[in-house]
């Protein structure tokens, strides 16, 4: 009798351990996370932790991981090194391999997010171009800083905390590319760099951030805007380069053949950055309308950091063969027209893509 109750006993002890073991194994499974790196001030090294002088792109990703406490109980990491340059230096070469890397990692079982450590400067701009050409509804995540790692309150190791939170949370799945910084998560679409040197450089003015991530905790608030990712026309698969296009700068009494010497340079399309409403002096106009009537694609833009351009303000676009960059600034423009450029299309065409992305 009493041999019988201790072998029930056993068998439910058994029993337990086993559901235990079991449970166990699901809380271990981790999802898969590659962090791709590009260098940046979060790569960035200098003499002096209190001193505002450092170079760009000095750490390997390895190195950067090492630095950042259980970050490796958020996911299964592994880290692959692109580049290493300031992001003033980031090219159309560098964006076509991460979004070639990006697509192959994204198609396979194997991984669930992507991090890519970049600098800041021009990140907004490499953000909202994988989020045109990136196939996939994982999520995919920009991280930088804007002080060096040898810095007094580095914020990169939480940044890179953070972003690796993001991508590896199925939160984050079908908001198109996303920027992690300071706290907070904002859309390719909508990020802006926005101060030159303070922590809270990224901020989505029009549309609000998208989400904020506290020590790994992620919570999403909104949604985004344009189409992205599985839902973006726009591939680069077996592209090699990107038409030529160049910004010019508008002010107050401008240099009207800035457009003419781009045009001669070779430009395919030219993004103004115009004054207030998309605007620029007559002369300007003119070399824009001679710009189009041989066939360059010229965008209006504006130098002002936030708001719309009007489909029908002060310019008569029709008039002049020119198109409304809608709420993009001109650095997201150029991505667009770069991308939109690789076909031949219409002015009409061109305007309906910044209406829609
Ligand atoms: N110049 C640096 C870069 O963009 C600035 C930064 O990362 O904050 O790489």
């Amino acid at each position: 009798m009493r041999t019988r109750q201790n072998h029930r006993r056993n068998l439910l002890i058994s029993l337990l351990l086993l559901t235990s073991v079991v449970i166990f194994g699901q809380e271990k499974q981790l999802p898969n996370v590659v962090i791709l790196a590009t260098g940046g001030t979060i790569a960035g090294a200098g003499a002096s932790a209190t001193g505002s002088a450092y170079t760009s792109g000095q750490v390997k990703i390895e190195a950067m991981i090492d630095a950042v406490p259980n970050i490796r109980n958020l996911a299964n990491l592994r880290g692959e090194q692109i580049a290493n340059v300031g992001s003033q230096d980031m090219s159309v070469k560098v964006w076509l391999d991460l979004a070639n890397r990006i697509n192959a990692l994204l198609a396979g079982n194997d991984v669930d997010g992507i991090v890519i450590t970049h600098g800041t400067d021009t990140q907004e701009e490499t953000a909202f171009f994988l989020n045109l050409v990136v196939k996939s509804d994982k999520p995919v995540v920009l991280t930088g800083s804007m002080r060096p790692s040898t810095a007094l309150s580095a914020e990169g190791p939480l940044n890179l905390y953070n972003a690796v939170a993001v991508a590896a949370s199925s939160k984050s799945k079908g908001y198109g590319v996303l920027v992690v910084m300071n706290d907070e998560i904002h859309s390719a679409h909508g990020v802006k760099k926005m101060i030159t040197t303070p922590v809270q450089t990224f901020q989505s003015p029009e549309e609000g951030m998208l989400g904020s991530v506290i020590f790994g905790d992620v919570e999403f608030f909104h949604r985004t805007y344009g189409l992205n990712t599985v839902n973006s026309e726009f591939s680069v698969d077996g592209v090699k380069e990107l038409p030529r296009v160049d910004i010019v700068y508008a002010c107050a009494d401008a240099s009207p053949d800035l457009i003419d010497l781009m045009v001669k340079a070779g430009a395919k399309g030219i993004v103004i950055a115009g004054v207030g409403d998309g605007n620029m002096n007559a002369g300007t106009l003119e070399a824009a309308k001679r710009a189009t009537k041989m066939g360059i694609a010229v965008v209006r833009a504006s130098r002002v950091p936030t708001g719309t351009v009007l489909l029908k303000g002060e310019i008569n676009d029709e008039e002049y063969g020119t198109v409304s960059s809608m709420e993009h600034n001109p650095q997201k423009a150029r991505v667009i027209l770069m991308l939109a450029l690789l076909k031949n299309r219409s002015r009409e065409e061109l305007q309906k893509l910044f209406i829609e992305y």
